[in-house]
């Protein structure tokens, strides 16, 4: 017979409420640590402890038992929850915030065994971040679900912080590139294309975490209608015609915001809908290699992004960001862009006013967002009364001279002008005179509500200050009626105000007469603690005069809230006006740093750049005290007016892969509406740009460089086009010489011939320059070099034809190759070109064995004395004799 105490139901009876109340909790969030708040402390529980202790350094303690274990435990202080959260979510975990959802006292009210009522009220992931402490306060944080359906594939995105949301169908073979577009925090994906190798590579190319969800939440039907529950409209023609795949992409985010706020209304705009050929296609290894918003090494110092970023608000420097990721493919979008680039370039003073302006903005999108979730505090009260007031301005600076804004300034400032706003006037102003000097993180900590805004606020406040008054006059009081001069009141949250008296004074206090008045509450070493009727009357007073006017601070905060989130389209549509501005005014102001040009954009096959210059490259040559040398370029997809592929010779470190890069940047720069460091650039429309130079190891995913290579140029000649812009740097160098040179030939042909786009084509393969000469379309250039007094000078300067050699040999003498080996690579060169440039290596067996060269390599004075040595039969003496003498020798040298 089994025994009954071992039965499920059994053990479940000897689980305590408490464990049951968090296990139930636990449940329902098995894939998160659960963040369990008991009193002050947020705890956490089994395995959950043992990870978060590991991965955060704190303590791990024991708890009580669970069956005939005890439970591991580790907790943090709940107050400092912000920062651990921020280390947990770097670290790869997702948290479910687990709160008291009454007061205790509520509680031991239900009787003394009842236990607090607890709440998950959130569950954070990487993608649904919105607090400031959390969050980098210059890059988006973008939530995106991928669906592949067979129909085709889509990705919906989202960003919690600032309510923005968009969704676009797309071929399934630019799933990675649009990931890498967007760059987002965390992928959503249902459970079996979460196991995709496309997703699973995209997600660790941007260091996204990739969550899998269940099939369900991604049906279309379900989608639309929580669309339409959510966003309250009865059909969805008004936010395009969605395809089956995007709704799916759109229902997983709408549904994972849900259940991570825990129910709180997700604040995201309706979703807008990109229709498919808005952007220039960047995939993500010429992202990589253009550097674009990140460097080599992964971060934003370095990248094209942090070189032209003079944006002086955080959302102006998101937006930024955007833009550099995704430059258009309409001309007149761009063209508008560059209109507002130049109205501020134009225009220096006006420049300098508007960026004063907009320092004093703060994050109105982020703070908007954290006010309606019920999230935010005095601060992002701030924030909106700044940043409506800044735009205010800022938009009379704007337009208050001229009336001939460009388009896309007129539109900002329309957004911005408070007085085309009444309501968002009304509540700045009113913010204006609400808030006081010093506000704290939290409104729970009062104090934010300025003196004479509200006469109930300010009843309160006096009735607490007024009574404070009076417990300062007891004291002299009650020392005087004691007889004890030195008595003191104090004040503490768990007696409210006290007599604090020394043994010594205690003892006349419990004596007669004085005990009759002073009643003893509290004995410590040292100090011992009376109150008195009239005290604890008073102390009643105070701390019910604090709540009021606490609760009064609340109530007003909550309003203003509320008024917020009324106006939230406005207000969105301000913090996006001031984001496009600060754009603008930020761009023109890197211009003219740096002389920029506009770009000339049309629907052309030309590319005709004028003394253009790598704008990243260039920082850092002119940072070492140096001049960058600029450089022309020419390419013309109708092969007519230039040449449409390019073929750059040169030595290493001449500067052929900054040629490259400066090019295919320049395309990207002015399709993002930005200026171009140039003299001029006229450009027809890219609509791909594929850039491999400096290909680097692809070792985590297994595969060599040489395959990488491959891959990766079989990407470019299969998807490139007439619009196509391909810069490749050294193709085929990874194999054997014939076979290196037999591709590279084949790849520069095929991009001539077949893709027949702009195409330059870097190569250490001399004998390519006789293809570029015999093509229709090609064209030849080398970056010059020259040798003086037998060193090597490069003048980073292109000039049209073949390089005349490859000055290898002199490279590695710059790199510090041993002369010896020099020497030797000197003469096997001479032999393979006295016979034509044949590599056989029959032609060079005949010359002496490279340990024959060693020896005749001629002995110096200092080493034919050092071989002289016999230190074995040398006295003390000789032996410094013979330092000596080396000394001299070294010195002749
Ligand atoms: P390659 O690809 O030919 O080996 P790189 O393009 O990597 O050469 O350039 C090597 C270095 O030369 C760069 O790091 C930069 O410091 C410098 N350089 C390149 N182009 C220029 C230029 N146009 N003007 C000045 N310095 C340059």
């Amino acid at each position: 017979m089994a025994d009954s105490s071992t039965t499920p139901a059994a053990q479940a009876a000897r689980i305590s409420p408490f464990m049951a109340q968090y296990l139930a909790a636990k449940a329902e969030h098995p894939d998160a640590l659960l963040f369990f708040r008991m009193g002050d402390f947020y705890e956490m529980f089994f395995e959950d402890a043992e990870r978060a202790a590991a991965a955060l350094g704190i303590t791990l303690t024991k708890r009580g038992r669970h069956g005939e274990e005890p439970i591991p435990m580790a907790g943090v202080p709940w107050h400092q929850a912000e920062g651990y959260l921020a280390k947990l979510i770097r670290s790869g975990f997702k948290v479910a915030v687990c709160d008291q959802m009454e007061d205790p006292a509520e509680a031991k009210k239900r009787g003394s065994k009842a236990i607090v009522h607890r709440a998950v009220v959130r569950v954070v992931t990487p993608g649904t971040l919105t607090e400031d402490g959390l969050l980098d306060a210059r890059a988006a944080n973008r939530l995106a679900a991928c669906v592949m359906g067979e129909a085709g594939a889509a990705l919906a995105w989202a960003d919690v912080s600032t309510g923005e949301f968009e969704a676009r169908a797309i071929p399934l073979a630019h799933i990675a590139e649009e990931i890498a577009a967007l760059s987002p925090a965390e992928i959503l994906a249902t459970e079996s294309d979460a196991g995709h190798a496309v997703l699973r590579e995209a997600a660790a190319l941007c260091g996204a975490a990739l969550t899998p969800r269940p099939r369900i939440k991604a049906d279309a039907k379900a989608a639309e209608r929580r669309l339409k529950a959510a966003f309250e409209v009865a059909a969805l023609d008004a936010f395009g015609d969605f395809t089956t795949a995007e709704l799916s992409a759109i229902g997983l985010v709408l549904d994972y915001v849900e259940l991570t706020q825990a129910g709180a209304a997700p604040r995201l705009a309706p979703p807008r809908r990109n229709a498919e050929r808005a952007f220039m296609a960047i995939d993500a290894a010429t992202r990589a290699a253009l550097e674009i918003e990140r460097s080599t090494r992964g971060v934003r110092a370095g990248s094209l992004l942090a070189c032209v970023d003079r944006t002086v608000s955080a959302a102006g420097a998101r937006l930024l960001a955007e833009r550099l990721a995704r430059p258009l493919m309409d001309v007149a979008a761009i063209r508008g862009r560059l209109d507002a680039v130049q109205f501020f370039l134009d225009a220096p003073d006006r420049r300098a006013g508007v960026r004063d302006e907009l320092k004093a903005a703060g994050d109105l999108a982020r703070a908007l967002t954290r006010l309606t979730l019920g999230r935010g505090g005095p601060r992002d009260l701030a924030a909106l009364r700044d940043g409506l007031n800044a735009g205010d301005r800022a938009s009379a600076r704007c337009v208050g001279l001229t009336g001939d804004a460009p388009g896309e300034i007129a539109s900002a400032c329309a957004a911005l002008s408070l007085a085309q706003h009444e309501a968002c006037a009304a509540l700045a102003q009113t913010l204006e005179r609400a808030l006081g000097p010093d506000l704290p993180l939290l409104t729970r900590d009062g104090g934010f509500i300025a003196q004479g805004f509200d006469a109930a606020l300010d009843e309160a406040r006096a009735l607490r200050d007024d009574s404070r008054k009076v417990i300062a006059a007891l004291q002299a009081k009650y020392a005087e009626e004691a007889g004890i001069p030195g008595l003191k009141l104090k004040h503490n949250n768990v007696l409210g105000y006290h007599i604090d008296a020394t043994t010594k004074q205690a003892e006349a206090l419990m004596a007669p007469p004085l005990n009759a008045r002073f009643i003893h509450r509290q004995t410590n070493a040292g100090s011992i603690r009376f109150t008195t009727t009239e005290l604890a009357e008073l102390d009643a007073k105070i701390s019910r005069a604090g709540e009021a006017a606490l609760a009064r601070e609340q109530a007003l905060f909550r309003e203003f809230a509320t008024q917020a989130a009324s106006l939230e389209r406005d207000i969105r549509a301000a913090a996006d006006a001031l984001a496009a501005l600060d754009v603008a005014a930020g761009l023109a102001h890197w211009a003219d740093e740096v002389g920029a040009v506009r770009p000339e954009i049309d629907e052309s096959s030309a590319l005709i750049a004028e003394a253009a210059r790598h704008p990243v490259v260039e920082a850092g040559v002119r940072a070492a005290g140096q001049g960058f040398t600029p450089n022309d370029a020419r390419l013309d997809a109708e092969g007519r007016a230039g040449a449409r592929l390019m073929v750059v010779t040169g030595p290493n470190m001449a500067g052929k892969s900054t040629y490259l890069r400066q090019i295919a940047l320049l395309a990207v720069m002015a399709q993002s509406g930005s200026y171009v460091p140039a003299k001029r650039l006229r450009l027809g429309l890219v609509d791909r740009v594929f850039a491999r130079v400096g290909a680097s190891d692809d070792l985590a995913r297994g595969r060599s460089t040489f395959m990488t290579e491959m891959v990766e140029t079989a990407a470019i000649l299969h998807q490139a086009g007439p619009g196509a812009l391909v810069v490749l740097d050294e193709i085929g160098r990874g194999t054997a010489t014939f076979d290196g040179l037999a591709i590279a030939w084949a790849v520069a042909e095929h991009l001539h011939e077949v893709n027949r786009c702009r195409a330059v084509f870097a190569t250490h393969y001399h004998e390519l320059t006789r293809l570029a000469d015999k093509l229709e379309a090609g064209q030849n250039a080398h970056l010059r070099a020259k040798e003086w007094k037998g060193d090597l000078i490069f003048l980073h300067e292109v000039a049209p034809g073949a390089a005349d050699r490859s000055y290898g040999i002199q490279v590695a003498k710059l790199a510090g190759v041993p002369k010896v080996a020099l020497e030797r690579a000197r003469s096997v060169l001479a032999k393979l070109e006295q016979s034509g440039g044949s590599t056989r290596v029959e032609i060079v067996e005949d010359l002496p064995l490279f340990a024959q060269v060693v020896e005749e390599h001629a002995l110096s004075a200092l080493e034919q004395a050092l071989d002289a040595l016999d230190p074995d039969a040398m006295t003390p003496k000789q032996a410094l004799d013979a330092l000596y003498r080396l000394k001299g020798l070294k010195a002749e040298d």
